[in-house]
């Protein structure tokens, strides 16, 4: 069977992939060597998407419930969507049309989209459609429209190797870009005089690859810029020719900066004054400079403003529409900007049209044939579930993405998943915490098995091709939407039209380029057929382009009524929740290299669990000294919305007085309600994006002192379906997590509480990790509260648990992980001894998750080696293979190599 060409479905990268399948099973992925966005490379999650496919948790059938107590019930696809269709009726007829809301997802392909859209604002009559891109990347948006008239990135892919500057602001591209960083790497090992900014208040992967990092303060962004900007006027690195010709509303802009001196500037962010002067002299100097941005940026309650002050410095200096200049905005998810062209969003109208215009309305109601389209303003994803709170929105239909574990403030936002009048859920999977709330899954066809489009972070529209067919009755998005309208239609209109009288994704694509004809984003030059005979392509391809166009505003022009871009006097604002003597610490959020957003397609993928095995707070080592807190201990972690409980962990690239807490972290793996119990819901005021990156916290060291953890290799092999039994346990301890093991196909719980369990809770575990059969070695002191077993299989430890101390976990674990034989422990493998009775290796954390490769060999390895960085790379790569397949280990493996230098 030949590969099927397509893209990956995690990040905003867009790389292609070629699928092989054998026998309606795709069986592996590798990357596209003609893919302009990645050559052939897929980082570690890319190559491991055929893993994510198959197995325990897809949603297989429609399933709907009447009733909350009850639980939701197999049916037709008839049956349900009629079902839905009579309550969605009801209700708008009851109280109309901005009753229901759609809440989508930057996962949905660009067909996806325009079916969701039209469903939204030509049958329903309402503007409530958001995606859940409005809490990734609104404000850059936002930040391109006020500036350069257009949502559209002027900038592509191939700039980085043009660049003798980069600035890296709020972005962690090693870890959340991968493969876009493969081609910084190699940019500045080909050019040494390439200078690389990074503007981060963590040393991340990222910043170690920077020949300058600014370790800001959180959300100090605009004052860092606009003290960036005033050193370039007084040092006459702007641009005046550019600026007379081609912008307006410098002047109000320079009134601003001066209240923006460069020691000031630097004093608010928390940097010196030399190294703000350094970044503006090497941006202002060089003769191409261009920035990547992301969420650092986007997640805030000014994020416009962060992105119109970097857009500024990028107009004042005229570096912008050259090769290697331009503000370019990263995308987090694989179509977030196909949401964008399609107007997916509820202050958004297709095709970069605005929703306030109502000639643009008029426009968009002509072209599909409906009387007007609604001038109300939607409701964005926070307000949304403020107005499902409230009970304004009565039903929501969520499509593709796990609001109760992405959003803000979960105690709000499940709150308002309970008191719905009705939650539709379309997933491909039927165990996110989102399904828990629906009283009707709808199952989606996923990746590899979907047709459509894609766009990616440099407008590049590729193509998604199915390798097989979905499985069981699940369908495709568009189709889902399709079905669902002509239902809903009929009920609403007594007849169907043929506004939905689509049989194929090709269909949408093509009524959909025609709402592009003369606008920003236009397509009409581009179909199907010249993606398959061509290639992806980037936007604008207008009818007679011979070619996608690769840079905007090479000429000076911008979509703006005068045709000139706009200089945006912002001013620096602090964060919305400071820190005070209650909660002193700032909590950043973020990403895992090997994790992809809630988890629900990567945390498939047993060896994507090695890199960071277990929910951590990281801290600075020094704040958890200060606060008599070890490493690996157990702490509360307490927001003005919610507590959590966490492993600390000591991470020095953290500043003191701040904390970082991985985003991807929900309900299905941790006791609570997730990462995002802590977050902040306050939206910047344009964007509307909400403040994800910083919020007030305090910890506590917890008191929890009986503890537990199971480990198991499960005898059918299907840890997936242990995971999920496992999953409900969390909830009746303090503090507990379930996650997959990278090694021995297993499950790890790990538990604490103040006082033990039901004995009943501890029958529950040892049923579950098989610890109750003949084979197993059991051990108990009642008195201490104590109990010890491990099962054994050929020799090796298959299963464990230990419950009271659970003293000796870490060389049980390490046991099991490595397959280890136990001939030789006899009853010693029950003794609550807090180190291993044996000599033992451990592997450590690991880094290289393609060959398994753990720190402590690779420094085992570092060590026994002489040499140059060069040399001990090399020694590493040759002789343990890591950082020689996807290359998403590289950054960590060099900075322990230079750590290796250092100290030798
Ligand atoms: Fe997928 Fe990785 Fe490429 Fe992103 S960088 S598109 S996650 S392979």
């Amino acid at each position: 069977m030949p590969e099927v060409a397509s893209t990956c479905c995690y990040c905003g990268v867009g790389c292609g992939v070629l699928i092989s399948r054998r026998d309606g099973r795709i069986t592996g992925v590798r990357g596209d060597p003609h893919h302009p966005a990645n050559f052939g490379k897929l980082c570690s999650k890319g190559q491991t998407l055929h893993q994510t496919v198959h197995g325990h948790g897809r949603a297989l059938y429609p399933e709907y419930r009447k009733s909350r107590d009850k639980p939701r019930v197999r049916a037709s696809w008839d049956e349900t969507l009629g079902y839905v269709a009579d309550r969605f009726a009801d209700t708008i007829r009851r109280y109309g049309p901005d009753s229901v809301a759609f809440y989508i997802s930057g996962q949905l392909l660009t067909e996806d989209y325009y079916a969701f859209n039209k469903l939204a604002r030509a049958l329903v009559g309402t503007n409530n459609i958001d995606s859940n891109s409005r809490l990734c990347m609104s404000s850059a948006v936002a930040g391109y429209k006020t500036t350069l008239g257009a949502d559209a990135p002027p900038a592509c892919y191939e700039d980085i190797d043009h660049a003798d500057c980069i600035l890296i602001a709020g972005s962690n591209t090693a870890w959340a870009h991968p493969i876009l960083f493969r081609r910084i790497e190699a940019a500045k090992a080909k050019n040494p005089d390439l200078k690389i900014i990074v503007v981060d208040p963590r040393r991340t992967a990222t910043a170690e690859l920077a020949d300058l990092h600014l370790a800001i303060q959180p959300g100090t962004d605009v004052a860092l810029f606009l003290g960036m900007l005033n050193t370039l006027l007084w040092e006459n690195l702007t641009d005046p020719a550019y600026i007379d010709a081609h912008t307006e509303g410098f002047d109000a802009l320079k009134l601003v900066t001066r209240d923006y001196a460069p020691e000031l500037a630097a004093q608010l962010c928390g940097i010196s004054k030399d190294d703000l002067l350094t970044a503006a002299r090497w941006f202002g100097q060089s003769k191409a400079a261009l920035s990547l941005y992301c969420m650092g940026l986007n997640q805030s309650s000014c994020g416009t403003d962060k992105n119109a002050a970097l857009i500024n410095l990028h107009l004042a200096t005229g570096q912008i529409g050259r090769p290697g200049a331009g503000p370019f905005s990263l995308t987090g998810q694989p179509n977030a900007m196909g949401g964008r062209e399609t107007g997916s969003m509820a202050n958004l109208l297709i095709g970069h049209r605005n929703l306030q215009d109502a000639d643009d309305r008029a426009e968009v109601a002509k072209l599909w044939g409906v009387p007007s389209i609604s001038g109300h303003t939607g409701k964005t994803a926070v307000e949304m579930f403020d107005a499902i709170r409230r009970g304004e929105i009565k039903a929501v239909w969520i499509a593709c993405t796990n609001p109760a574990q992405s959003m803000p403030d979960q105690a709000a936002v499940r709150e308002a998943l309970t008191r719905a009048e009705l939650v539709v859920l379309q997933e491909t999977c039927n165990d996110t915490e989102t399904a828990a709330y629906a009283d009707v899954l709808l199952p989606a066809a996923g990746w590899g098995e979907k047709e459509g489009t894609v766009t990616n972070s440099e407008r590049r529209i590729s193509r998604v091709r199915p390798a097989v067919a979905a499985p069981e009755e699940a369908r495709p998005d568009w189709r889902i939407a399709c079905d669902f309208a002509l239902e809903l239609e009929h009920r609403l209109h007594g007849h169907t039209s043929t506004l939905f009288a689509f049989d194929s994704p090709r269909q949408i694509f093509n009524e959909y380029r025609e709402l592009t004809r003369g606008r920003t984003t236009d397509i009409t030059g581009l179909g199907y057929a010249t993606l398959d005979a061509k290639g992806p392509q980037q936007w604008p391809y207008r009818m007679d382009a011979r070619h996608g166009t690769q840079r905007l505003y090479e000429n000076g022009v911008f979509p703006t009524a005068t045709g000139r871009a706009r200089f945006t006097a912002v001013h620096y604002l602090p964060v919305a929740e400071n820190v005070d003597a209650r909660y002193p610490l700032r909590l950043n959020t973020g990403r895992l290299r090997d994790q992809w957003h809630g988890m629900s397609r990567s945390g498939r993928v047993a060896k994507l669990w090695g890199h960071a095995p277990e929910p951590a707070l990281m801290l600075n080592p020094a704040d958890l000294a200060r606060r008599n807190i070890a490493p690996g201990e157990l702490v509360t972690v307490d927001s003005r919305r919610g507590t959590l409980t966490l492993i600390a962990e000591a991470d020095a690239g953290i500043a003191p007085g701040q904390a970082f807490l991985p985003m991807h972290w929900g309900s299905r793996y941790l006791s609570g309600t997730g990462t995002n119990a802590l977050t902040l819901p306050v939206i910047d005021p344009r964007s509307f994006q909400p403040e994800l990156k910083h919020s007030a916290i305090r910890i506590d060291k917890a008191v929890l002192p009986w503890r537990l953890m199971a480990v198991g290799t499960p005898g059918d092999g299907d840890a997936l379906a242990l995971l999920s039994r496992a999953q409900p346990l969390l909830a009746e301890f303090e503090f507990a997590s379930c996650t997959l093991t990278p090694d021995a196909n297993g499950v790890l719980l790990r538990a604490a509480s103040a006082k033990p369990p039901c004995a009943k809770t501890l029958e529950k575990i040892h049923t579950l990790f098989e610890l109750d059969g003949n084979a197993v070695l059991r051990y108990a002191d009642p008195r201490r509260g104590v109990t010890r077993a491990v099962r054994l299989t050929d020799g090796h430890v298959s299963g464990a648990c230990l419950s009271g101390d659970a003293i000796g976990e870490t060389w049980l674990r390490e046991f099991h992980a490595q397959g280890l034989s136990v001939a030789a422990l006899g009853s010693r493998l029950l003794a609550p001894t807090a180190t291993a009775p044996v000599a033992l290796a451990a592997r450590g954390r690991i880094i290289c998750s393609c060959h398994g490769v753990g720190e402590t060999t690779i420094l085992g390895v570092l060590q026994a080696t002489t040499g140059d960085a060069g040399s001990k790379l090399a020694a590493v790569q040759e002789q343990l293979r890591c950082g020689t397949q996807c290359g998403s280990c590289l950054p960590e493996l060099r900075k322990l190599v230079s750590a290796s230098v250092i100290a030798a």
